[in-house]
């Protein structure tokens, strides 16, 4: 059996519920009352594509947040960023005000900027999800997409999704896990809970990876175990019970059938 000693988790989709305005996408009451009782037994942890202001708005106990998928990060008073050349912070300015003027008339496209604590711009996501016509959109922000590459942003389109995200460099969830566990001295195991395909590499570097489950979606996860998001309240109480002992039958976990058990972790 295997003692877990932290618990890192992704936000969106994996803590708080999926089809709500993500804006105001809060944490159920009873998970949350969960997640805070967890927080005093072992580092709890945050690893999002959103800012680290957004979560700390929201959740209090974190020892760490990692947001815009790792590009800043917080650890109490201690914020870390990356370097970033200053031709690239000048580009997502740019290419910011660009997509601005260019969505300036379509009232059902988002345009959700991704400042750091301290007000910088690392990135932007474009989210047309609120529209009837998915693809026509697709040729309406081709330019943008464009754009941004001929920049030197990198850009992260997704197959199915309506909407894509420009950063001044790659972000990376498992990087931010490994960073986050040693600035936090954690040796032991870590537990990671995600939702998407962009919480790969943080289910790599974990101990133990949970993909969190739901009906509307089937994104392909590598994560060991599989869990549907009701479920998740109930096995986080399950494991506080057992001393944070990791117990996949008690905690009612699915192995997921997609998973290559015999791939060399960490
Ligand atoms: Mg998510």
């Amino acid at each position: 059996m295997l003692q877990i000693d932290a618990i890192f988790s992704d936000y969106d989709g994996t803590l708080s519920p999926f089809a709500v305005n993500r804006d105001n996408a809060l944490v159920p009451r009873p998970l949350y009352k969960t997640l805070s009782i967890v927080s005093k037994k072992i580092p709890f942890c945050i690893i999002t594509t959103k800012t680290v202001n957004y979560i700390q708005d929201k959740i209090e106990f974190c020892k760490g947040v990692a947001g815009i998928g790792g590009l800043e990060i917080s650890i109490g008073a201690k914020m870390i960023y990356p370097s970033v050349s200053s031709h690239t912070r000048k580009s997502i300015l740019t290419v910011f005000d660009f997509a601005r003027s260019v969505m300036h008339d379509m009232k059902d496209v988002l345009l959700e900027e991704k400042k750091t604590a301290g007000g910088e711009l690392l990135g932007f996501t474009v989210d047309w999800r609120l529209s009837k016509n998915w693809d026509s959109y697709k040729e309406v922000v081709r330019p943008l997409i464009q754009k941004s590459k001929r920049d030197g942003l990198f850009v992260l389109t997704y197959r199915d999704h309506p909407f894509f995200d420009v950063y001044v460099k790659k972000p990376d969830k498992g990087k931010a896990l490994i960073k986050l566990k040693k600035e936090l001295r954690i040796n032991g195991n870590i537990l990671y809970l995600g939702d998407s395909e962009n919480d790969s590499t943080a289910f790599e570097k974990s101990g133990v990876s949970i993909g969190i489950t739901r009906e509307e979606v089937k994104p392909l996860l590598n994560c060991e175990y599989l869990l549907p998001y009701d479920n998740l309240n109930a096995a986080l109480r399950t494991l506080v019970k057992n001393n944070m002992i990791f117990d996949p039958v008690l905690l009612n976990l699915k192995r997921n059938s997609t998973y290559d058990y015999t791939s060399d972790k960490q």
